[in-house]
Parts: structure tokens; C-alpha cells; sequence
């Protein structure tokens, strides 16, 4: 079976130019910039593909008064021609409110339509927007913080001490039986009929493997062995990455929900998940997830999903 997101990157980060300003500032001139506002990406009409602008664009945008100076974040160099690509972190000057200007969508609505090599540069902008956002003083002394090596980190303006990036990690678990069912569950946020994977984040101190068990345990009852690692995802929603595993439990019967994060457990048979998405009873998450792509996986594998046949729905947010 292929890895459930294991394609490799199109993009060189070019770590080695993010300390020259004066490099930076070049690239910038000649570069691709996709404009994150208020965690909304720049988009073409239909939403189907990034939006890119020109520094002298963004300049516009700027003495236009429509947005603020904002940041700039080097994403690297496309692997085919060498552009160099950025993320443009500029809110709207006046406030937006709930609805999105016009060509501005978020990752979670354009994340299933866009390709693969677009779906890796919004990863990258949005993780670092949402990181920058939420990191502008010190954890130190408190001063105010500024963007350093194009936007890789951050350094405090007052005792110089640089700041990372954080991600949080997250652990998703497919969980199976001996007959490979699959156990999925409901959580009381989501709409009627929505089922996925268990998930949940990695305590201090705890490997990925404790972390499968305890979450799974927690949420579902059941014990889990034969745990096996599958692939990751990043999840900048707000600052997470998703370690995906499959994982078999030999007393499925027990399976029973937590009645907190969880309402519902059910298992199904890849025939049951075909009929009930089919009939739409049954909401998978959507196709960007990694949990849709664990399920996507596991249904290929059997004799269900020889031959082409493939589960549908999701593939917008909802
Ligand atoms: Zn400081």
C-alpha cells in the first residue's frame, strides 16, 4: 500500500539565503507572492488555483491604503526553474469582519481543489502566518519581537534572543480489526453522520506509539497493538502536524465512546463505508484530510475499491 502523504517536495527552502537581506531583498522583486490576509490566500476566480502577486503589486496594495505594510516570509525556490516564491502577511487596513473580500479564500476551501505543489507553498505561508501572529513579544522579557531571516524566525528587539516556530504535534489513528473493519468515530462538533479517525495531541515526554494507545483507550475503549506509521501531514489549523498510524485491536467489541470527545463508535466493512457515503448517510471527512486519506487507502486495498472504485463526498469543506 503507498504511503498515505509521501510525495516528495517541489520546493527548495534555500535556508542558506535567508540570512542575507540583501539577497532577500532581491528575490522579493522578482518574486512569486501569495498574500495571506486575516489567514485567507489570495485565489484565482473559481478557487481553484493560488493567485500570485509582484513586489510592485504588493506596493500598490500598500500606498493604496488598502493594506497594511504587513511581513514577508521567504518560502524558497521552485525546484524546476529556481523562482523564488514569498508569503505577503498583510491584514486589511479597514476590518473585514466575517465575510472574505473578494479572491480570498481559506486553505481549509481551496485545499482539496488546488494541486499539490500550490496545497506545499499554502501550508508553509499559513503555518508561518498563524505562527507570526500569535508570537509578536517576547516569552522572555515581554518586548516586542520582529521578523528575522525572512521570516524563519523571530528575534526580541530588546536582549536579541531568537524565537522558532512552533509546530504541535498530533498523532491519527485507522483503527482495524482481525476482519479489517474499521472502528470510526463521532464527535458531537461535527454535522449528523460525520465519522473519522481517532486523534489527539502528543503529552510532554510521550512517544507517538504511547500516544496511539492512550488516545485511542481514551476515546474509544479499545487496546491497540501492531502500530505502524503511515505518513504526516501538516495541519496549520492553527499550528499542528498530523503523524498518521494504522493500528489493529483484537477485542473490537469493546469499542464503546468516551461520551465527551467522542458519542459515537462505529464499525465498518469497506462495503458498509461505500453504501452509507454512497447513500449519504455517511459524511467522510474531507478529501484534503489525512484521516480521508487513511480511509481512502484502506478502502483501495480491498476488493471494494479494485478496479477504480472510489468513495465520494467531502471533497469541499463542510
Ligand atoms: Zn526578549
Amino acid at each position: 500500500m503507498s504511503a498515505v502523504n509521501g510525495q516528495v517536495s517541489k520546493m527548495d527552502r534555500a535556508g542558506h539565503l535567508r540570512t542575507n537581506q540583501t539577497t532577500l531583498d532581491q528575490m522579493w522583486q522578482r518574486a512569486k507572492i501569495l498574500h495571506v490576509a486575516d489567514a485567507r490566500l489570495a485565489v484565482e476566480a473559481g478557487g481553484t488555483k493560488l493567485r500570485f502577486l509582484s513586489a510592485s503589486q504588493v506596493q500598490s496594495l500598500i500606498e493604496s491604503g488598502e493594506y497594511k505594510l504587513g511581513e514577508k516570509y521567504f518560502l524558497g525556490l521552485d525546484e524546476i526553474d529556481q523562482e523564488p516564491y514569498f508569503a505577503w502577511n498583510s491584514s486589511s487596513v479597514a476590518p473585514q469582519g466575517e465575510k472574505a473580500p473578494d479572491g480570498y479564500l481559506t486553505l481549509r476551501e481551496i485545499g482539496g481543489l488546488i494541486s499539490e505543489f500550490e496545497m506545499e507553498i499554502s501550508l508553509h505561508a499559513v503555518a508561518l502566518a498563524n505562527w507570526h501572529k500569535s508570537h509578536t513579544h517576547c516569552a522572555r522579557c515581554g518586548a516586542a519581537t520582529s521578523v528575522a531571516q525572512g521570516g524563519a524566525i523571530r528575534t526580541c528587539d530588546k536582549d536579541q534572543s531568537e524565537h522558532y516556530p512552533r509546530t504541535d504535534c498530533a498523532v491519527i489513528v485507522l483503527v482495524r480489526d482481525k476482519d479489517d473493519r474499521i472502528l470510526l468515530g463521532h464527535q458531537p462538533v461535527w454535522p449528523e453522520g460525520r465519522f473519522s479517525c481517532f486523534a489527539g495531541f502528543l503529552e510532554p515526554g510521550e512517544t507517538f506509539e504511547q500516544c496511539v494507545q492512550r488516545e485511542v483507550l481514551e476515546e474509544s475503549g479499545v487496546l491497540v497493538r501492531e502500530i505502524d506509521y503511515l505518513g504526516s501531514q501538516p495541519w496549520p489549523f492553527p499550528a499542528s502536524i498530523m503523524i498518521s498510524f494504522d493500528a489493529v485491536t483484537d477485542a473490537p467489541e469493546i469499542a464503546r465512546p468516551d461520551g465527551q470527545e467522542i458519542t459515537e463508535v462505529k464499525w465498518f466493512s469497506r462495503a458498509e463505508v461505500k453504501a452509507q457515503s454512497d447513500a449519504g448517510t455517511l459524511l467522510l471527512p474531507p478529501t484534503m484530510s489525512v484521516a480521508r486519506k487513511m480511509i481512502d487507502r484502506w478502502f483501495a486495498s480491498g476488493a471494494e475499491g479494485q478496479g477504480g472504485a472510489k468513495l465520494i463526498g467531502g471533497e469541499t469543506w463542510r
